[in-house]
């Protein structure tokens, strides 16, 4: 683990305040207003979380707000009970939302379809039954490995409204990762697709969960979307249609939401796994939904008129918090694409903003950088007027990219809200409030309510400002996971025990003068070069401000001089050469950004990078790729398993 001396080079000085039309609309509209709001949640917590977790529909009031009589392992709104269906479904029905979107569907081949509340909610109702008739109980765990149709938020929400707990498996997933989960987990049914469309192909889920199932003893039952309408095999006994299901005569549409305990186990989900084997992150009802709700209406200042979309698969904790639960309990009107960016054309996103008058957008930096790749010509042929407010998630957004978001998507009026936060951490902990906070390209800037982040050397006091150092939250909150599934020791380890007695995130991060937070990345990915440990995130947003270069992803390999050398592996633009002429440019260029300490010494040119399916950067294969190692450990979440022999070739 890195020490306290991460040195920090790299100096933005933009400065983006919200527009005042904006702020005039906003949820929040002044410095003044956050300010008081957040002393409250960190001084009086037991003020502050009863009056928010009042805007939602409790069954029964808590008797105690926190039990931290045993941490890390917490419980929030003891005793009280909550249904998270019926808040994000039923409780609409009783207002002007009742015949609202909920969801509006974009398939990749272009099918549409709008579901209401009305409807959503009976189609959850229905599927609730199902599960029930299926023989599944308060607690079972359920698989969902589905494409991104509206059949997933349906059956996320049908388990939630029953109390099982659902274990969502990103759809491009191989079996073998499927096998793993299941068995972690003992899942007992599996809800697939007979398939789902990507870049224009069929991914045959349901093959999938057959292979799968061969290696899995504990699943009883598969029920399964049509969505491609392909053939494919059904088990006798085992595998179910939903459609039979659905139609089935006698099925009720009518289902009682039920009270659940606030700290019932709402669902398991695996984290993606660039650090090594997937870790099954427990979060549970009361706190995770408080969470989900609370940072969607802030962040997102949603208001009824919004059209919101959020770009994450709902594999991810993105699309549980964010597509899934925080925008439903908002009443919000959420777009759902299935496919990819740039299917049929590089244009895709932006032709669904126009479409549907998309007015807040979230998505990741990668996508953002693959957009630049592709050409500025894709968003100016739309018209991207409706859009008020963007997000990013997922990585430190490189400083030109943020750039590119503000001036070509956001048309320089949109407030930029880059969120940190983990799977782990259920919702938003960082970020700007869109109409308060003022932006910096690259920095997640300030807590969000209930949340007291601090830079710490290890022995976890505060260092200065503009030092770096080791990421922690020193407060527990009410969305934080709740255990590593099976294996409480596991999470005691991996988070309490390197900053004791304060969660560690893994990240090392930065605060500036102005008390902004500058996430620097995982401190695995710090590198030491003759006793300066750089963060290498910077040298990567340095090469990423070289126009030629499209992404780049900086590690450090052992070198018997200076301990550890840097090894840059550079995606460039399209149209452009990557030659040994270009390779002194970016050495130069670097030394010249941030100085010749953090000159790479080795750079190795490549289509693309190793990347978890959720978009980011393997460092921990680089790292090995670099070393001239074999890889070891696990690569089930790598998107293409060809890219690490090409990246071994590209070395010579
Ligand atoms: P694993 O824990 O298995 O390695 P993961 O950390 O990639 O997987 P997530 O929980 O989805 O899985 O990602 C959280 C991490 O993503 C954070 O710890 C941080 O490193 C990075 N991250 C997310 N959002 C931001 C952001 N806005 N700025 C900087 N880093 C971010
Ligand atoms: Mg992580």
């Amino acid at each position: 683990m890195a020490d306290q001396n991460i040195e920090s080079t790299l100096v933005e000085r933009r400065l983006f305040p919200p527009p005042a039309e904006f702020s005039q609309q906003a949820h929040i509209k002044t410095q003044a207003e956050y300010q008081t709001l957040y002393r409250e949640s960190i001084d009086s917590p037991e003020t502050f979380w009863p009056r928010m977790a009042n805007e939602l529909h409790w069954h029964k009031k808590w008797d105690k707000l926190l039990d931290w009589s045993n941490p890390p392992f917490a419980k929030w709104f003891v005793g009280g009970q909550l249904n998270i269906a019926y808040n994000c479904l039923d409780r609409h029905l009783l207002t002007h939302r009742k015949n609202k979107a909920a969801i509006i569907f974009e398939g990749e081949p272009g099918d549409s379809r709008v579901i209401t509340y009305a409807q959503l909610h009976r189609e959850v109702c229905k599927f609730a039954n199902v599960l029930q008739q299926s023989g599944v109980k308060l607690g079972d765990r359920v698989a969902i490995y589905l494409p991104m149709i509206p059949e997933a938020a349906i059956a996320m929400l049908a388990c939630a409204r029953i109390g099982a707990v659902h274990t969502v498996i990103f759809g491009g997933f191989s079996s073998e990762a499927l096998a793993d989960r299941i068995n972690d987990s003992k899942v007992s049914l599996v809800i697939t697709a007979d398939g789902g469309f990507r870049r224009g192909k069929v991914v045959e889920l349901k093959k999938n969960v057959d292979v799968a199932l061969l290696k899995t003893t504990s699943v009883k039952n598969v029920i399964v979307v049509k969505r491609t309408g392909q053939p494919i095999e059904m088990t006798a006994g085992r595998d179910l249609w939903y459609h039979d299901l659905m139609t089935a005569p006698g099925l009720s549409a009518h289902h009682q939401a039920p009270p659940l305990d606030s700290e019932q186990m709402l669902f398991i989900l695996y984290t993606s796994g660039t650090t090594g084997k997937p870790k099954g992150v427990v979060h549970t009802t009361g706190g995770y939904l408080l969470g989900a709700y609370l940072t969607s209406k802030y962040v997102f200042d949603l208001k009824d008129s919004d059209v919101y979309w959020c770009t994450a698969d709902i594999g991810w904790v993105t699309g549980h918090s964010y597509l899934v639960y925080g925008p439903l309990a908002n009443g919000a009107t959420v777009v759902m694409y299935e496919g990819a960016p740039n299917q049929p054309k590089e244009d895709r996103f932006w032709e669904i903003i126009e479409k549907y008058g998309v007015t807040v957008f979230y998505t990741a930096p990668t996508a953002i950088r693959a957009f630049i790749k592709w050409g500025d010509q894709h968003p100016k042929a739309h018209d991207l007027s409706s859009l008020r407010l963007l997000g990013t998630v997922g990585e430190p957004i490189n400083p030109e990219a943020w750039m590119w978001y503000h001036t070509l998507i956001g048309g320089t009026r949109c407030p930029i809200v880059d969120t940190w936060w983990q799977t782990e951490t259920g919702a938003i902990m960082c970020t700007p409030l869109p109409g308060v906070t003022p932006t910096k390209p690259g920095s997640c800037t300030v807590p969000f309510f209930g949340v007291d982040p601090a830079v710490v050397d290890q022995k976890g006091h505060e260092v200065p400002p503009g030092s770096g150092g080791l990421f922690i939250i020193r407060k527990p909150w009410p969305s934080m996971m709740r255990t590593v599934y099976g294996d409480p020791e596991r999470f005691v380890s991996t988070y309490w025990v390197q900053v004791k007695p304060y969660y560690f995130t893994g990240d090392g991060a930065r605060k500036d003068q102005d008390g902004y937070f500058w996430v620097m990345g995982r401190v695995d990915d710090v590198v030491n070069v003759a006793g300066h440990r750089l963060g290498t995130m910077e040298v990567e947003s340095a090469l990423v401000a070289h126009p030629k270069v499209a992404e780049a992803a900086v590690v450090g390999r052992p070198d018997e001089l200076k301990g550890q050398a840097l090894c840059a592996f550079v995606t460039v633009c399209s149209g452009i050469r990557a030659d040994d002429k270009l390779k002194e440019e970016l050495k130069c260029w670097v030394a010249k950004e941030i100085g010749s300490i953090a000159k790479p010494d080795d750079i190795r040119f490549t289509e693309l990078l190793p990347k978890t399916r959720s978009g980011k950067i393997m460092r921990r294969l680089l790292r090995d790729i670099a070393a001239g190692k074999e890889t070891l450990g696990d690569t089930t979440t790598l998107e293409d398993y060809s890219i690490l022999a090409k990246l071994r070739e590209s070395d010579e």
